[in-house]
């Protein structure tokens, strides 16, 4: 970070886990202070806690994304408190996998619900703070899946895919006030997201990626510490597929 720049506020959503919990981890190693946010308040209060035990600065905010009205006062609040807010990365997400035939309204719903209007509602928030500040950084952590496509996973796409439209849009909407926007796509990431997938298709899937292995979460947050450093100011509206070589995209 530039001498004259102050400590940068960086909240993570969906940060008590899995690639969430590694990109905290990683902004604050990298200086930033880092607003954990998800509904297990234990989870986060230990990462926190680990965080802090390696000289980093961390606080919680337990919060439940998909109520859109608690969500927009929970970031007011994290604003007011915190005095601003610099980087944002939208990552909470969940799945409901079923073949398009078979996916109810409800499942469909849901999950653009917590995967698309939760980011847009962060951004939104954020976006007024960030352009008095004449800075931000938003990150919106989407799928190859919303690249490319994944049987199944048509509500999941479909959230994605519209992160990525929505990224382009407000990079083009905020770039004047020297806010950027940019979506991570991740492939095969081991997490609980990805625990259930049995062994042949984890091997069917590495098979196909150019550097045959499966991503760790910290692939995901070394992508999401450049994007959001200071030294990314030039970059906007970018679709960075993080997958070893899976897409190609
Ligand atoms: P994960 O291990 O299942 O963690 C999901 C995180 O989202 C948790 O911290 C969870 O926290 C939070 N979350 C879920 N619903 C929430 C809600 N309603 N309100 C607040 N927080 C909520 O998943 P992951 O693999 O780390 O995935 C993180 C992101 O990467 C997701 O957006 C996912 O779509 C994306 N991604 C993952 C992969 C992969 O292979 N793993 C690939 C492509 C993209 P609580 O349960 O504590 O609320």
């Amino acid at each position: 970070m530039n001498e004259s720049a102050p400590t940068r506020v960086a909240l993570v959503t969906g940060a008590s886990r899995g690639i969430g919990k590694a990109i905290a981890q990683r902004l604050a190693a990298d200086g930033r202070k880092v607003v954990l946010a998800a509904r297990s308040e234990g989870a986060l209060n230990e990462v926190a806690d680990e965080i802090r035990s390696a000289g980093g600065e961390a606080s919680v905010a337990t919060l439940d994304v998909s109520d859109a009205d608690v969500l927009a006062s929970g970031i007011e609040g994290i604003i007011e408190t915190e005095g601003r807010l610099d980087i944002i990365v939208n990552n909470a997400g969940i799945t409901r996998d079923n073949l398009a035939l078979r996916m109810s309204d409800e499942d469909f719903m849901e999950v653009l619900r917590v995967n698309l209007l939760s980011a847009f509602v962060v951004c939104r928030t954020a976006a007024r703070s960030m352009m008095r500040n004449k800075f931000g950084r938003i990150v919106n952590i989407a799928s190859t899946s919303g690249v490319v496509g994944n049987a199944g996973q048509a509500n999941y796409a479909a959230a994605k895919a519209g992160l990525i439209g929505m990224t382009k849009s407000l990079a083009r909407e905020l770039g004047g006030k020297a806010i950027t926007a940019n979506a991570i796509a991740p492939g095969f990431i081991e997490t609980d997201m990805t625990a259930s997938l049995g062994d042949d298709i984890k091997s069917r899937i590495m098979e196909s990626m150019a550097l045959r292995r499966l991503g760790q979460p910290e692939d995901i947050a070394a992508a999401v510490a450049y994007v959001s450093s200071d030294g990314a100011g030039f970059l906007t509206g970018q679709t960075i597929c993080v997958d070893g070589g899976l897409t190609m995209c």
